[in-house]
């Protein structure tokens, strides 16, 4: 049995939603599907997230955009007086908390996708169990996602929030639907995490920032969380745990091309190729984090590369499995693209990968 979860970018609008559908219905073992609120269609476009909080906040506006929305899927899918319905309740609803407000995108999300093909709506305020504090009641949280899923041969469910002990909406931090699928999995025993986004996975570095980036086809929990905590949000990195406890792989898949394998992420991956990725840091400082493959002498080969390109660097660390370097802000993409140059692309000119490009960094930065 696998559990899906689709991005914000996969469930934009009605051909998407559509789309996501077609591939839920193409096996019968993708049983658990757990979907994101409509992310930005095209650049500049509003995410319904973001336009729920300025609703609770206030904006008329705000919340007539989101209807709007919603209301034009709902039309091409042939169920607005449903929908209409539920964006009644909603509006009425909106001051009642800013958790409530936020959590409306995924709910809306589900509803539809579950109406589209015939399939249960589970609730994610029923499952996922928050304590009085707001933290994660993992034990209530799987026994209740346990009872409620299993008699099911398929269920649609809202990510990114559950419910405090008053029954009140409580969210996880933003991009939190990756968290909700991976605790859906990890309660049910998944035998796989498919995680379905707009790019084909993870690569070598940022194809924003480098050209002649390679794909990874796979990569350890641990790595990938790295990758995670430094920026790369193609996952959110609280998802890891549930499924790195129940030995579940996660498959980062592109709902845009679907014949591309993506990235699998699992406890003995081993990524052949070093991963570089970085963060800007306070006072006009980066960090430029390499994760190994096993390259020999890496260490004196990424300082040699940093010293021809001019780059000063201000210190670095080494662990068992990543070096750091702290530079100037400033001279970040040039480090990216040098130590790139250096340990990636010469030395693996060999080594060919079949995967095409995509980017590491995204479910298009702002799909969430
Ligand atoms: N819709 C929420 C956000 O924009 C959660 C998610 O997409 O994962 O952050």
């Amino acid at each position: 049995m696998i559990v899906c979860k689709f991005g914000g970018s996969s469930v934009a609008d009605a051909e998407l939603i559509r789309l996501v559908a077609k591939i839920t219905q193409k096996s019968n073992d993708r049983r658990f599907v757990v979907v994101s609120a409509p992310g930005k269609r095209f650049a500049g476009d509003d995410k319904i997230t973001d336009l729920l909080i300025q609703a609770h906040q206030g904006s008329a506006r705000a919340l007539e955009k989101v209807r709007a929305r919603f209301l034009a899927i709902a039309e091409q899918l042939h169920m607005e007086e449903e929908i209409a319905r539920e964006l009644e309740t909603i509006a009425r609803r909106i001051f009642l908390s800013a958790d409530y407000a936020a959590s409306r995108g995924e709910y809306l999300s589900a509803r539809i996708l579950a109406r589209l093909i015939d399939a249960p709506f589970v609730d994610a305020k029923d499952i996922l169990c928050f304590d009085a504090s707001g933290t994660l009641d993992f034990r209530r949280t799987y026994e209740r996602t346990r009872a409620a899923l299993k008699p099911l041969a398929r269920a649609i469910l809202p990510g990114f929030y559950g419910s405090l002990p008053d029954g009140s909406i409580r969210t996880f931090p933003r991009g939190g639907s990756d968290i909700t699928g991976a605790l859906v999995a990890g309660a049910m025993g998944a035998q796989c995490y498919e995680n379905w986004t707009d790019v084909d996975g993870v690569f070598t570095a940022d194809p924003r920032l480098v050209e002649g980036v390679r794909p990874i086809e796979q990569i350890s929990y641990r790595q990938m969380r790295l990758l995670s905590s430094m920026g790369a949000s193609v996952l959110h990195p609280d998802s890891i745990r549930p499924v790195f406890r129940a030995g579940i792989p996660i498959q980062l898949r592109n709902t845009f091309r679907e014949d591309c394998p993506g990235t699998r992420i699992w406890a003995d991956a081993h990524a052949r190729l070093p991963l570089i990725t970085g963060k800007p840091l306070e006072s006009g400082m980066c960090v430029v984090a390499i994760l190994h493959a096993e390259a020999p002498g890496l260490l004196e080969n990424a300082r040699a590369s940093l010293d021809h390109a001019g780059i000063d660097c201000a210190s670095h660390s080494v662990f068992a499995d990543h070096l750091l370097f702290f530079l100037k802000a400033r001279e970040f993409v040039r480090a990216v693209r040098a130590l790139h140059e250096t340990l990636v692309e010469l030395p693996g000119d060999s080594r060919t990968c079949s995967s095409p490009s995509g980017t590491l960094s995204a479910e298009n930065p702002d799909a969430h």
